[in-house]
């Protein structure tokens, strides 16, 4: 019998799964096999959202209206959105310039589907959240990674930005505050980002704001389009519920941006989904609507577990550490790890093979090179409070025990020069 052609399209083949769905997919397989895993490895919230969001999706549930709803979104919340974008940043959006999807990883995979032409680039600061690479490529574009340091709060600078344009250029993707590092940019920082957009004509940007309610230490969220509005036409904004309202599994994000992008973003999505889960937008109105305060409570919580995963994992010189300014990971400088000896003995000379020896010792924690930028470690904090303080000595635990393998087979456990800080 004639084989069959098995191939996979090379572009999805290339993206291959998301690292952090596959890593927080693993750590808890690992569990459900009886390993004693502590895993920070997924950024999920933990608590139950509010009570008036959970009872607005058991009463759509109850009214029996579950059939199709509008492919762009219910027009209840495609209002509410609009009037939540209006009081957090003065944009006057319509009901109609909201596009509601399955979680706003729809609405971002879209938005660079619409916007992209075969070939053209797209700008990605690094560290970056995992999946912009690959919407990138599945849009028919080119990532330009672009990448920072913590000299400048792991932020794109202006410069940095000028150098990566070329006529090619076609977003510039922006995530604040940051997945991975938390970092938070500042108005004035947006104002010069802004003032080279407006130089390249071809260039849109892409703003994904959904740890906005996520802020610690008096930061602010600012979104781009609201610094200048030359650019409301040329970016969109993409947020969601998954983490401020605490709704990952009722999949609920949206886009809101000039109507020339964003109708053509909601045809495209009458081909994949149809529109997002009903229950889910009745959910996210009530969220809006009679929780808007949730949020802010949370953001206590997640206050309180950064502080107490900061104060155990100053307890190795071995990790360096900043402070978060927002969203809910730590973004864990390792490079004083790199050429060591894991605790059970295995050689570590990249931040995946230290993730993986973590992995073995019981921590389930994300590689920077997930993220495009080497040698770090994210490690959630949206996780009980028993759970990240037992994460966090672990992880302290293993970089203290780490040894150095000398060539001549003895252990030490101080470093050589060139792995210091
Ligand atoms: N952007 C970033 C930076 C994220 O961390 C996430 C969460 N995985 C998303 C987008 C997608 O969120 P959602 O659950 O709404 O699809
Ligand atoms: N936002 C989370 C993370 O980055 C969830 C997993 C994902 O969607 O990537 O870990």
């Amino acid at each position: 019998m004639a084989q069959f052609d098995m191939s996979i399209n090379d572009t999805v083949l290339a993206a291959g799964a998301s690292p952090t769905i596959g890593l927080m997919d693993k750590a808890r397989a690992l569990k459900a096999g009886g390993k004693d895993i502590i895993s920070l490895a997924g950024g999920e919230p933990d608590m139950p959202p509010a009570e008036a969001t959970l009872a607005a999706a058991l009463a759509r549930i109850q009214s029996r209206q579950v059939s199709y709803g509008p492919v762009a979104g219910l027009a209840d919340l495609r209002a509410a959105i609009a009037t939540d974008i209006k009081s957090r940043h003065g944009l006057e959006y319509r009901a109609q310039d909201v596009v509601v999807g399955i979680g706003a990883k729809q609405v971002l995979a879209e938005a660079l589907m619409v916007g992209t032409q075969p070939g053209d680039e797209i700008i990605i600061p690094a560290p970056y959240w995992v999946s912009y690479p690959a919407m990138a490529r599945l849009a028919g574009g080119i990532p330009v990674i672009v990448e920072t340091s913590a000299s400048s709060g792991f932020k794109i600078t202006p410069e940095a930005l000028k150098a990566a344009i070329t006529p090619l250029s076609r977003w510039l993707i922006l995530n604040s505050p940051s997945n991975p590092t938390g970092a938070v940019y500042t108005r004035s920082e947006l104002a010069a980002i802004a003032r080279i957009v407006q130089d390249h004509t071809r260039l849109l940007v892409l703003s994904d704001d959904i740890y906005e309610d996520i802020l610690f230490d008096g930061n602010v969220h600012t979104t781009i389009a609201s610094v200048d509005a030359g650019l409301i036409e040329r970016s969109v904004l993409c947020s969601g519920f998954s983490k401020g309202h605490a709704m990952t599994g009722l999949r609920v994000g949206y886009a809101v941006g000039p109507e020339w992008l964003i109708k053509p973003m909601i045809d495209l999505q009458s081909h994949l989904t149809s529109g997002g889960c009903v229950v889910g937008q009745a959910a996210s109105t009530a969220a809006l609507r009679e929780a808007a305060d949730f949020p802010a409570q949370c953001v206590k919580t997640y206050s309180r577990r950064r502080g107490l995963g900061l104060g155990i994992l100053k307890d190795s010189d071995r990790i360096t550490v900043v402070p978060p300014q927002g969203a809910f990971y730590f973004w864990i400088d390792i490079s004083r790890l790199l050429g060591m000896r894991s605790p059970t003995g295995s050689a570590m000379l990249t931040d995946t093979e230290v993730a993986d020896a973590l992995l073995e010792a019981g921590l389930a924690l994300v590689p920077g090179s997930a993220f495009g930028l080497s040698p770090y470690l994210r490690m959630s904090f949206a996780a009980a409070d028993e759970v990240i303080e037992e994460g966090c000595w672990r992880l302290v635990k293993f970089c203290n025990e780490c040894t150095l393998a000398t060539e001549s087979g003895s252990v030490v456990t101080e470093l050589p020069q060139q792995f210091g800080a």
